[in-house]
């Protein structure tokens, strides 16, 4: 089924897919994951382009439909069905106790149109009823508390991370206009965190920002941060320079240094002081740390 804009922003694309298989085996990056599950395929956050470091669009999930990265949305709406099937699967083989899950690893799970359809709701229930080890739900949209019920149920093998790039709205502003204000985003790692989960946040990759203040608010918002910069985009920086990350914060920000090397080290001082090294994880081995 093919829904153009179905009531969501405009001048974007949301259709509906079968697919073949709901868990994808996972490595790289994410070494300790066994499997990532993407609910969605493309992006609607970004203004007709997603996040200028998106690097997604640079990978071949990107070319599964016409048109720009952040002009689409491809939901797997069989996806819930399959991952019931594959979890009892891991299950009956005994693999499923060992095995760690990343969602999403290509999108955001809570895409707008996650509302109608709340297929990564169904795929939660699932997890309930079959729980992996661990299972890393990653998003940036306040729209994960619509599900903090269904999360708490998992809350012994669950790490909510919400993405926060940088503590400064006006970078925020500049570079993702249209993703959810910086205290929208603290306000929900604040609710979550109050129901019982853990929270991370996820500063990835690392915006400018005001490392004292982005500590004391980080402090307040989660238990743990990761700290990752443009170094990993899967190609140590390369992807980043070629999507022109340099010449935006020129343009936008007035500033270079986008790829300078070390440009995490005051944030990563800051929250050390103020969070405690072991609440403070840096690059891939702490978004390994599962
Ligand atoms: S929300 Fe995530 S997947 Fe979507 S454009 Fe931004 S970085 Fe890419």
């Amino acid at each position: 089924m093919v829904s153009k804009n179905a009531g969501m922003k405009p001048s974007r694309f949301y259709i509906e897919r079968q697919v073949t298989r709901a868990l994808t085996p996972t490595g790289g990056f994410l070494e300790k994951f066994a499997f990532s599950l993407n609910p969605y395929i493309g992006c609607a956050f970004g203004d007709n382009g997603g996040c200028p470091f998106c690097y997604v669009r640079m990978l071949p999930v990107a070319q599964t439909m016409p048109g720009a990265w952040g002009t689409w949305v491809v939901a797997k709406i069989n996806l819930p069905q399959l991952l019931e099937v594959e979890l009892k699967a891991l299950e009956a083989s005994g693999k499923l106790q060992d095995s760690a899950v990343f969602m999403s690893s290509a999108t955001d799970p809570y895409q707008g149109y996650e509302r109608l359809l709340k297929l990564t709701h169904a795929a939660l229930e699932q997890f309930v009823r079959r729980s992996p080890r661990r299972l890393v739900l990653q998003t940036r949209s306040p729209l994960v508390e619509r599900d903090a019920d269904i999360l708490r149920a998992l809350r012994d093998r669950l790490i909510v991370s919400l993405t926060l790039e940088t503590d400064d709205e006006r970078v925020r502003r500049a570079l993702t206009p249209t993703s959810p204000s910086v205290a929208r985003r603290l306000l929900t790692a604040r609710r979550l965190r109050e129901a019982g989960l853990f929270v991370q946040l996820a500063i990835a990759p690392m915006l400018p920002n005001r490392p004292e203040r982005f500590a004391r608010l980080a402090a307040e918002a989660a238990d743990r941060v990761v700290v990752d910069t443009y170094a990993g985009d899967g190609a140590g920086g390369q992807r980043s320079q070629k999507l022109g990350m340099e010449e935006l914060y020129r343009r936008k920000l007035g500033i270079g240094g986008a790829l300078n090397a070390g440009a995490e080290t005051p944030l990563i001082a800051a929250m050390r002081a103020r969070l405690g090294p072991h609440r403070v994880l840096i690059g891939k081995d702490g978004f390994n740390m599962t």
